[in-house]
């Protein structure tokens, strides 16, 4: 039988049916309404979960979510960030309510991507994996052992608010700083038009990479500052955790070696304990499924 898989975030609402190998046979998106009104955006939600259990012929062996967070797991409760309207919003009760009498679990967006990665991507075989998201914000979530590493509340791994400057840019979670400020595409994009980058109104990170690959200083420099930031960050959760790979995902790691270049460069300048001496750090292979594919494994568990 099918599971159901839903992947919330800030941007879009995916909801995907994945057969017992974790093959998405039906995928579906809308975007995340704007409202205010968090009926408005549940009624979204649970359009997607009916179109989807229409189309698995009206019963699904479980029910797996990936939401935005953070999460609270011993409630079953979200308050993402970048969905105001949810705060405190029982999402994994009113799933239930919608697919009756099957198991239903719920987890960060960030450790969905992970487990995801773990099971069919690039984090394959890994004993301690960091799965990161790089795009409009910096997510993440660590897998050990081939199982969640959720912590207490479920939010362990949430990574784009490890501090990387003490005194830095005030970030969208009320701190300061976070490598969420440095090294995500909105501000990647941000520091370069500050600093001289010549583009276009309404130029994001994509055009940022597009002007580094063609050889413009300062779009290069916003991501060689990215790049740092982002390998700085890596250096220290693996040195907490003692991980050994690292799977990046994201809009912004899609730009390859312009990233990924400088950022090994300085992985290994920062990580010297000979305990991560083997740590490997590789772009993610689902793409935008690794979400759903997660959030089928975690509904399998
Ligand atoms: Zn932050």
């Amino acid at each position: 039988m099918l599971t159901l898989c839903l992947d919330i975030g800030g941007t879009k609402v995916a909801a995907g049916l994945a057969d017992p190998d974790g093959v998405l046979v039906h995928t579906a998106t809308c975007p995340t309404p704007k409202s205010a009104d968090a009926e408005q955006v549940w009624d979204a939600v649970e359009a997607m979960i009916r179109d989807a259990l229409r189309a698995a012929g009206g019963a699904v062996a479980a029910v797996g979510i990936a939401a935005a967070g953070p999460v609270h797991l011993s409630s079953g409760t979200v308050n993402p960030i970048n969905i105001p309207a949810w705060r405190g919003f029982p999402l994994r009760d009113r799933v239930a309510a919608v697919v009756p009498g099957v198991p239903v679990r719920l987890g960060g967006d960030g450790v969905c991507m992970a487990l995801g990665e773990h099971w069919l991507g690039a984090g394959r075989g890994a004993g301690f994996l960091l799965g990161m998201v790089v795009s409009t914000g910096v997510g993440g979530g660590l897998v050990q052992g081939g199982l969640p590493y959720t912590g207490r509340t479920g939010n362990a791994g949430h990574v784009g608010h490890v501090v990387v400057e003490q005194h830095g840019e005030v970030c969208s979670c009320g701190g300061r700083g976070c490598v969420e400020t440095v090294a995500s595409g909105p501000w990647m994009a941000r520091w370069a038009r500050a600093n001289g980058w010549n583009a276009p109104l309404g130029a994001g990170a994509k055009e940022l990479a597009d002007a580094a690959a063609a050889g413009d200083p300062v779009a290069r420099q916003a991501f060689r500052r990215g790049a740092g930031a982002l390998a700085a960050t890596i250096a220290s959760v693996a040195a907490v955790c003692d991980l050994d790979l690292v799977v990046i995902g994201g809009g912004v790691a899609k730009s390859g070696p312009l990233l990924f270049d400088p950022l090994r460069a300085a992985v290994a300048e920062y990580a010297r304990l000979d305990f991560l001496a083997g740590l490997r750090v590789v772009p993610a292979e689902l793409g935008g499924d690794a979400g759903l594919v997660g959030a089928a494994r975690l509904a399998g568990l």
